[in-house]
């Protein structure tokens, strides 16, 4: 099935399926998209494949042999796929962006899997209707950082789209500079984003409005049957207050991991509450809560800090779009309000269990005094910009260790002691820390706390050392990035050098928007 780059894949012979196709969301008819045939590249080559998420899925090995590598390239197609991209809007950077759509992102379809049917979307596959004079290509750089970062993600525990595959090409991409495409195949339930429900709304198309979220309801969120009796028997207000507490849960689990997207635009919103469109995203370095990761963000409106807000704004922004369906001003505005309750609750279960504070350790009446334990802890790393995941992980380590040290002296503490300039602040905090914690409980919350507090994240200085080397047509660093991502919290011997703190010229990179 090898195909000459020029040949247009709708007259690509078609090989067997090795997968099902169920495709329901074809079923929504053309107003919701354009069916169309991904564009192909030229001499497509592996850059990566995921075993883990194809294991995961129950998908044969065949996926990744040489004729489903001009699948995923899009060169060619699998029987059953039908291909299309969909349409969206959204606010971007506060503003109403009017109709954006899949620019460059190509729906596959959906597949049967072992974790129920999921859709294939191919990132980087050619131009579409929506792409608004881009190209429709994504560059080697971006499409590395997704695949791993995706990934990352998962290993993390934090929802999130998955990458299947990065297919590379020497074909030729014009950023800033002159660069090379990749394909990603991304993989979700589904890919519907908050800007799918405003780009009808906006159209006072209330009719497609409630053919779409009925889709969402009895496909994706049948959870919402359940939460409608809470609001009087309301299944919009239901799909809102289940999208909101979704969201809530994200953004506590970024925060606590230090994970800044970078750019929350309402299209950049997953219905299903998972991390989606990975661009300028950064693992934090050094702890600093108006930390920008996106260079083209000037405003800092997508500060780390700000993060739980903007998503509060992006959910209003759903809100109001779904208002017409859910036909109560009063009700619409009571499912929002909880998110203020949600948020913080999530926030500070996420927070105590870096601290190792869970289950008996973590009782309701004690919550207040540990949100303060945790705020006192974060001002003093945000006042030296301690390294996040460094402190943590050592916190995790220092617990371990004291709980079969005979006497507490304070050396004991040197592993978190040593990040810091001011030992006495910190001291003082330890001090506090192991009197509500109690020592004898140390061994028991330290193993939580090494599950909890992850050794490895994908900083961005790891990721440029795998671009850079893939940049010359290796791409092994990102096999071993990959491993190591895929199981954050155990140890990996002999790759601490990948756990340390950023070298110099890390503070140099500059991430935007352009991908
Ligand atoms: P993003 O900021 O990456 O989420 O993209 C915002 C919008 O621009 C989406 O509609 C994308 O599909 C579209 N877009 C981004 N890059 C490209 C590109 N190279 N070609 C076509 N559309 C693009
Ligand atoms: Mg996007």
């Amino acid at each position: 099935m090898s195909l000459a780059p020029s040949q247009s894949p709708a007259n690509a012979p078609q090989d067997p399926s090795v997968l099902n196709w169920t495709n329901r969301l074809t079923q929504l008819g053309p107003r919701f998209f354009t069916h169309l045939q991904p564009s192909p590249v030229a001499a497509p080559r592996w850059a990566a494949c995921n075993e883990a998420l194809r294991t995961e899925l129950g998908w044969p090995a065949q996926i990744f042999d040489e004729e489903h590598l001009q699948a995923l390239a899009g060169n060619a197609l699998m029987r059953g796929s039908q291909p299309l991209a969909t349409v969206y809007s959204g606010h971007q950077f506060g503003q109403w962006a009017g109709q954006l759509g899949d620019g460059r992102a190509i729906w596959l379809g959906e597949a049967q899997s072992s974790q129920g049917p999921q859709e294939i979307q191919l990132k980087g596959a050619g131009r579409t209707p929506y792409s608004r004079g881009g190209d429709g290509r994504a560059v080697l750089r971006s499409s590395i950082r997704e695949y791993l970062c995706s990934e990352a993600m998962h290993g993390l525990g934090i929802p999130t789209t998955r990458a299947l595959s990065l297919v590379a090409s020497p074909e030729p991409v014009r950023r800033e500079t002159l660069e090379t495409a990749a394909i990603v195949a991304r993989v979700a339930p589904s890919f519907l984003r908050f800007g799918h429900f405003e780009h009808f709304a906006a159209q006072g198309d209330t009719e497609s409005l409630r053919l779409l979220a009925d889709h969402a309801l009895l496909h994706h969120l049948p959870e919402c049957q359940e939460r409608a009796e809470r609001w009087q028997g309301n299944l919009y207000a239901a799909l809102l207050d289940v999208v909101q507490e979704r969201t809530a849960r994200l953004i506590a689990q970024w925060q606590a991991v230090g994970f800044c997207h970078g750019v929350m635009n309402t299209d950049n919103m997953s219905l299903l509450g998972l991390t989606i469109d990975y661009g300028p995203f950064q693992f934090m370095d050094g702890f600093d809560p108006a930390h920008i990761c996106n260079h083209s963000d000037h405003q800092g409106r997508y500060a780390y800090g700000r993060q739980p807000n903007v998503a509060y704004w992006n959910l209003y922004c759903l809100g109001q779009a779904l208002s017409p369906l859910i036909d109560d001003q009063d009700m619409t505005l009571q499912v929002l309000e909880g998110y203020k309750s949600l948020f913080p609750r999530a926030m500070g279960d996420a927070m105590r269990a870096k601290l190792g504070l869970v289950g008996d350790w973590a009782p309701e009446s004690d919550r207040e005094a540990d949100w303060t334990l945790v705020e006192d802890l974060m001002q003093l790393m945000a006042a030296e910009k301690v390294d996040f995941t460094l402190f943590w992980r050592q916190l995790s380590q220092a617990v371990v260790q004291k709980s079969t040290a005979s006497t507490l002296t304070d050396a004991g503490w040197s592993l978190v002691t040593d990040l810091v300039l001011d030992r006495p602040r910190l001291l003082a905090w330890l001090a506090r820390y192991t009197t509500r914690a109690g020592q004898p409980n140390f061994a028991a919350m330290g193993q939580h706390m090494v599950k909890t507090n992850p050794k490895f994240v994908l900083r961005n200085h790891l990721a440029e050392v795998a671009i850079r080397q893939a940049q010359t047509g290796d791409f092994s660093e990102i096999d071993t990035l990959y491993n190591l991502l895929k199981s954050p919290f155990e140890e990996h011997p002999g790759f601490e050098a990948y756990a340390d703190l950023p070298p110099d010229w890390a503070g140099q990179l500059e991430i935007s928007c352009s991908s």
